[in-house]
């Protein structure tokens, strides 16, 4: 259980509201705060975080009424369904673009991603605030996402102005974003919310990385949610071993991570979610021992695992140059 302080809340709130920065918790991952109305807030939100304009953010509001009233017209039936049964929660509707957000906010397009964030912290934020809340993660874009204040300290310490300390991030991983301009609705990134929740409300679904259908969010080609250090990923256990005694035979340091009981430097759960919440903690540490390579032998291709695939394998993109 998180205190509030509520003082310290009503703080960040003015801060927000003054076209400030504010770091804070989500049950995803730490969030980079800015006025999503408040053009130059969110122009300098993209300077900190080095993001390019093609990539837009989701929109932070403290409840599915607020969503409503935000989306207008634009909200649906299915938008309705999916926040009664997920709000708040690590869901993101695509919807059509409403009024009084940022150009920017949108990428100049015709749609907004919104969702109600399930953390304390971040919902009393969101109601002193009174006002849609721009949130990406909370760090330098391609690198790794900060589940924790201090992975947000290092990185972006010095050009944001408050950070709030909500402890660890429970889910781990970045939401689902889900497209509901489209018939059917598509997953645009897989995430906490797995897709047979997702089509269990909506009956049908277009959905699943490495699946032709899915759709290229902007901002998603090149290496993302990446650590400093480059990584390999590998489907098949033995190739991945074969691999780090390959690299450590030419006097490389290698760290391995699996996601079972096997030998390996680090082991990750088996269960996705728990897989999920510890991803990127474990990715920060093995990246704070500046190994000169980070193997990563990937969970199985079933959607549970999207998520963690989805980002490992985006960490690791380009890096097949290595195995020259
Ligand atoms: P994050 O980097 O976690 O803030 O997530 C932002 C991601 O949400 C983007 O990279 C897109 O994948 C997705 N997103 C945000 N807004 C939209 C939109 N209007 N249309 C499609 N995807 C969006
Ligand atoms: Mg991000």
């Amino acid at each position: 259980m998180v205190a509030i302080d509520f003082g310290l809340i009503h703080e960040a709130a003015q801060v927000l509201l003054s076209g400030g920065l504010v770091v804070f918790p989500t049950e995803t991952v730490y969030g980079l705060g800015a006025l999503a109305g408040d053009a130059s807030a969110v122009a300098r939100l993209y300077r900190v975080k080095g993001r390019p304009a093609t990539n837009p953010l989701i929109v932070h509001v403290a409840s599915i009424d607020a969503a409503r009233k935000l989306a207008g017209e634009g909200w649906n039936p299915w938008a309705e369904a999916l926040a009664q049964r997920f709000w708040p929660g690590p869901l993101t509707l695509v919807l059509p673009r409403s009024f009084g957000l940022a150009d920017a906010v949108t990428a100049g397009g015709p749609t907004m991603a919104v969702r109600v964030p399930d953390h304390p912290v971040a919902l009393a934020l969101l109601q002193a605030c009174g006002k849609p809340v721009v949130a990406p993660s909370a760090n330098t874009s391609g690198r790794l996402s900060p589940t924790l204040a201090a992975h947000v300290e290092e990185d972006l310490g010095d050009s944001v102005d408050l950070i709030l300390d909500g402890g660890p991030c429970r889910a781990g991983v970045e939401s689902t974003v889900i497209d509901l301009t489209v018939n059917p609705p598509r997953v645009l990134r897989p995430g906490p919310i797995a897709p047979a929740l997702l089509e269990a409300v909506l009956g049908g679904l277009a959905t699943g990385p490495g699946n032709e259908t899915i759709a290229r969010s902007p901002g998603l080609e090149t290496r993302h949610y990446a650590p400093l250090t480059p990584m390999m990923s590998f489907d098949d256990y033995r190739e991945a071993v074969q691999h780090v005694a390959i690299s450590r035979a030419k006097g490389h340091s290698v760290l391995l991570i699996v996601f079972e009981d096997r030998q390996a430097d680090i082991v990750l759960s088996a269960i996705p979610s728990m897989a999920e919440s510890a991803l990127y903690a474990a990715l920060h540490r093995a990246d704070a021992g500046r190994p000169d390579l980070i193997v990563v032998v990937l969970p199985p291709d079933q959607p549970d695992w999207w998520a963690v695939r989805d980002r490992l394998k985006r960490a690791s993109r380009g890096m097949d140059l290595l195995q020259a």
